[in-house]
């Protein structure tokens, strides 16, 4: 046990004054409060090193399965369980190290092309990184400390960058929008730095651009989360250093724009333009801003620490991150019980929920204030059948009466008539891609989807289909680029001539991927604009898009917006809700190795590293996992058929 405050600690213990003494350590902590802190041991600061390394590793992994979109096209569908398991995962672990060492080797060579002078950062050694500067602050009987990811420095000036796994069009564009045009508070400066606007000479103010300003300041923001790590970090330096030199402060992000143009050394290692992949964000002013934040937050920390109150607190959503997902806080479980919020059928079935509930406007008399659900629940409200009926619209109404009469809600009609425009042969198809922060193959951007796999199911004439007589795929071996053969194995698969609806799930991926190949591969355009014009969303037969209502007139008429709502779905139509209900006996934990998007992206990091016998197992059990999803597609269209074709 110990007294350490590493940047992880620190902001676990921020989330709020439960949750910091759940964090377990605080009684320990505050008995260790008298303990000589004079001295940091070598290996004490190895265990921070791999902490804090782990924690990169952690948001490295969430960049990789959201997007810059929030996450909107992800393939992926990730619980928190699934990512923890891959952080023990030695290949996948060894992958994803490089992707980070490199990411900081780059940042490196960048301040030395721009600035010149010293610079100082990790090295890699074996799967540690040594070498970096370690910073510590001693306040009130605690260390707060971290490991700065490079330093610059010269005789006058001295430049802290913190390397983050985001991309640069988070600050290239922050701004207000003027007659449908951005203004960004940013600006490159003739050194390819971005810099906010009033750091330039000629800077007038613009209307909202100390709005948008704020929003680097605010911690749950996207972008507020990356520069208030770098002003914790100059909190600590302004705080224990007496170098009377010039501190500047930055952020080093990946480029949007960059475009790999495929250089490889003679060993087949990518070749990389650090001067163009990374962009230094200059934040020094708003760091010094926020100064005043973080010490008022460091002493809420201690406070906590020292006075550990586990009493009950309403839940909020920017600290308790109720998204069912990777970065909800991890004591929310315990919250949700001691509040009385049941784990199925809860206030968050309800679509649209976020907006809150509350009695039906009436046009004529003032807009009526809804009350949120966090709020709701504080004063007792929980379960989705606690709410009063009139509070609720038709999509909401529906799920109340599917819960309450414990029946599916079914509109045989429309199904019926959607799957009248649908022409055989039917392609049930799904993709795999893996979204590397660094460009791997010639032509591709920081984070593209780069696609590794496809599944195809052939249903020829209705019904009729075989699990694996019907199938084709193609997989990459990750060992070359080999998008060709794959583009080339699914148009071959998929005749442009020969017409026949292209089924997927969750248009907006396919469809998304399918675009990038035709800008990529402009030689294949015909047959992959075949293939899209052909695609047809699996989930709207069920869930019907804003897309598909426009398109379709009785859509349109309709109050409710499913066409299928069971209770078990909780409000989610991902394909891991849909299938059991449709298909009980197909269950992905049977599947070996392989058993959701996220595990087969971890495979495909592997077989890059994998020979002989292990490369054909980890192989054959992404191929199985790939089928299943197609397969699960072709399924759940027989259990629709048997459904609408009932008397
Ligand atoms: S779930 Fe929310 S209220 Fe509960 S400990 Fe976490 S942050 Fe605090």
């Amino acid at each position: 046990m110990t007294n350490q405050i590493s940047k992880t600690t620190f902001l676990k213990y921020l989330r709020c004054p439960r949750a910091a003494a759940f964090e377990g350590d605080a009684a320990a902590i505050v008995r260790d409060y008298q303990r000589n802190l004079a001295h940091i041991g070598g290996e004490e600061k190895a265990k921070i090193l791999e902490e804090e390394t782990k924690e990169k590793l952690r948001q490295l992994f969430i960049r990789l399965i959201e997007n810059d979109e929030g996450g909107a096209e992800s393939e992926a569908e990730i619980e928190s369980g699934d990512f923890d398991g891959l952080l023990k995962d030695d290949l996948t672990l060894k992958a994803m190290l490089s992707t980070y060492f490199k990411i900081e080797q780059l940042t490196a060579e960048k301040a030395k092309k721009t600035f010149g002078g010293q610079v100082l950062s990790g090295m890699r050694v074996g799967d540690q990184v040594i070498g970096q500067r370690y910073i510590n602050l001693f306040k009130d009987g605690f260390n707060f400390h971290s490991f700065v990811d490079v330093v610059q420095e010269d005789d006058s000036a001295v430049r802290i960058i913190e390397a983050k796994s985001t991309t640069s069009k988070k600050f290239a564009e922050l701004g207000p929008k003027k007659n449908k045009e951005l203004c960004p508070i940013f600006e490159r400066s003739p050194f390819g730095v971005l810099r906010l606007k009033e750091d330039f000479e000629d800077f007038k103010p613009f209307d909202k651009y100390y709005d948008n300003r704020e929003k680097l300041m605010d911690r749950f923001r996207d972008v507020g989360r990356y520069v208030y790590d770098l002003a914790w970090q100059r909190y600590i330096i302004e705080n224990s250093t007496d170098d009377k030199r010039e501190y500047r402060y930055y952020l080093a992000v990946l480029n949007s724009d960059y475009v790999f143009d495929g250089r490889q050394d003679e060993k087949g290692e990518n070749i990389y333009d650090a001067d163009d992949l990374i962009v230094l964000v200059d934040l020094t002013q708003v760091t010094k801003d926020m100064l005043l934040i973080v010490d008022r937050d460091v002493n809420t920390v201690i406070d906590r620490i020292n006075k550990p109150d586990f009493s009950r607190v309403p839940l909020e959503k920017p600290k308790c991150k109720i998204n069912g997902s990777y970065d909800q806080c991890p004591w929310l479980k315990i919250c949700m019980k001691d509040l009385m919020v049941p784990d199925k059928n809860s206030l968050y079935v309800y679509r649209g929920g976020h907006t809150g509930f509350g009695p039906a406007s009436d046009k004529s008399k003032e807009k009526v204030q809804k009350e949120k659900i966090e709020e709701l629940i504080w004063r007792g409200i929980t379960k989705a059948l606690d709410i009063d009926y009139d509070w609720l619209n038709d999509t909401q109404k529906v799920q109340y009466d599917v819960i309450k009469s414990g029946k599916t809600f079914v509109d045989k009609k429309v199904i019926k008539a959607m799957f009248k425009d649908l022409k055989y042969p039917l392609f049930h198809l799904d993709f795999e891609t893996m979204n590397f922060p660094i460009p791997m193959y010639r032509g591709e951007v920081p984070y593209q989807q780069s696609l590794f796999q496809y599944s195809l199911h052939i249903e020829r004439t209705p019904g009729v289909c075989d699990k694996e007589k019907d199938n084709v795929s193609f997989l990459s071996t990750g060992k070359t680029d080999d998008r060709e053969e794959f583009i080339k194995s699914m148009i071959k698969n998929i005749p442009a001539n020969q017409g026949g609806t292209v089924i997927v799930y969750n248009a907006i991926f396919e469809s998304g991927r399918l675009r990038e190949l035709i800008e990529m591969f402009p030689k294949y355009a015909v047959e992959l604009n075949s293939i899209l014009e052909r695609i047809y969303d699996l989930k709207d037969i069920l869930d019907p898009s804003k897309k598909i209502i426009a398109d379709y007139e009785y859509l349109k008429s309709k109050p409710c917006t499913f066409n299928y709502y069971n209770e078990s779905f909780q409000r989610s139509y991902s394909i891991k809700k849909v299938l059991p209900v449709f298909a009980p006996h197909l269950d992905y934990a049977n599947l070996d190795e392989v058993h959701n998007g996220l595990d087969a992206q971890a495979a495909f990091m592997r077989l890059k590293y994998l020979e002989g016998k292990a490369f054909d197992e980890t192989y054959k059990n992404m191929i199985e996992y790939c089928k299943q999803d197609t397969w699960a597609m072709f399924e759940i269209m027989q259990g629709l058929r048997k459904l609408i074709n009932e008397k």
